[in-house]
């Protein structure tokens, strides 16, 4: 068929439900002609990923908690027995203790910095080495990111520290995976209302913030999102990795308050 992505082979990892930046991803991605594997994080997501999934014609290929790199294996080896091979990966996935998204980051206790990092971080290098293997003819890994992880953010804490962790992890898996053509990057979303997003404190005050104060005034959607991805993903982006590529209206060139903008 035609289109952006026909032909290849994707998988979703990180759908919670139809206001995951996953789901914007898949739906761009469907739009462009891939063909999609989801994964979903325990039974009570099952439920909401099975029909999503089957919105766009795609494969359910299990239960993948990255905590469990038991659970990881077996949705690789499903995706392989009915892919064969895949193009893309997206792991848009994240985690902080909710009580530690607000207050100070120098009380974040070893456990709740321990299994963020391990779950926000190294699960995309965990994916990354598996997805090599689906990818014999090359590939493109996307992962998703915040600002928080460039400067402080109020209330974002451990997962700045996560994020700068992922960023710079995308750097060294790009070394790594590039000799064999898969590229890698992270989008930097601006903030979205999802469900991972409505743990953070003030989250509504940070989104006015930013139609207040970024370039184009306004917040961006999952399907913006959506879309950077299906061009990362793309042959469009053949000689793009190793970038963290911002989709947030402009703000990370922002330096100082809009003096228009209301005091909030
Ligand atoms: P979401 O809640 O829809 O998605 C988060 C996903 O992480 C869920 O599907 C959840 O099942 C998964 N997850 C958490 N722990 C897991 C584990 N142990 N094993 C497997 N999966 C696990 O929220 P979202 O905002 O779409 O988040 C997707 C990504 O986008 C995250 O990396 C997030 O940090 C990033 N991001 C979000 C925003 C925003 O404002 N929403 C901005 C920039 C970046």
């Amino acid at each position: 068929g035609a289109g952006l992505l026909a032909g290849k082979r994707g998988l979703i990892m990180g759908v919670a439900n139809n206001r995951s930046i996953a789901w914007g991803i898949a739906r761009s991605a469907r739009a462009h002609g891939a063909e999609l594997a989801f994964t979903y994080q325990g039974d009570a997501l099952k439920k909401r990923v099975e029909p999503l999934a089957k919105e766009l014609g795609g494969e359910v290929v299990g239960h993948c908690d990255v905590t469990d790199s038991d659970s990881i294996d077996a949705v690789f080896a499903e995706t392989e027995r009915r892919f064969g091979t895949i193009d893309f990966l997206v792991h848009a996935i994240a985690f902080a203790d909710k009580d530690e998204l607000t207050g100070r980051y120098v009380d974040t206790s070893e456990a709740n910095f321990t299994k963020s990092l391990l779950i926000s971080c190294y699960s995309f290098t965990a994916v990354a080495r598996r997805a090599e293997k689906l990818m014999p003819n090359g590939g493109s890994l996307i992962t998703l990111t915040y600002y928080g992880s460039e400067k402080w953010m109020p209330h974002y804490n451990v997962m700045g520290v996560a994020k700068a962790a992922l960023e710079a992890s995308v750097r060294y898996l790009a070394a790594d995976l590039g000799p064999n053509a898969i590229r890698v990057n992270a989008i930097s979303a601006g903030p979205i209302k999802t469900l991972a997003a409505s743990g953070i404190g003030d989250f509504r005050y940070i989104l006015r913030w930013n139609e207040y104060n970024a370039p184009l005034r306004r917040t961006v959607s999952i399907e913006e999102v959506g879309e950077t991805a299906s061009y990362l993903a793309s042959d469009m982006a053949k000689g793009v990795t190793g970038e963290v590529m911002h989709v947030d209206a402009g703000y990370h060139v922002v330096g100082m308050k809009n003096p228009e903008a209301p005091d909030l």
